[in-house]
């Protein structure tokens, strides 16, 4: 599956990557997204503004609706 990467702390360095789709754990959902908007923290990412810590890589986006597939 797809996923956007935040992959480096310098502005701009984001990029869309093939990641391995996940398993979900006992207390998650798995979701087949079906529609994304883009938040005001994806910018700070992107332009690296973030104000808290961040292990990266990382994936962005939390900003979605979609259909529950997979039940943990
Ligand atoms: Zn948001």
């Amino acid at each position: 599956m797809k996923a956007l990467v935040k992959y480096g702390m310098k502005p701009g360095e984001v990029e869309l990557r093939e990641v391995e789709k996940p398993a979900a754990g006992p207390d998650d959902v798995i979701m087949r997204v079906k529609s994304v908007g883009v938040c005001g923290s994806d910018i700070e990412f992107w332009q690296n503004r973030i104000t808290f810590p961040v292990n990266i890589p990382v994936t962005l986006g939390h900003e979605f609706a979609g259909i529950v597939e997979e039940v943990g």
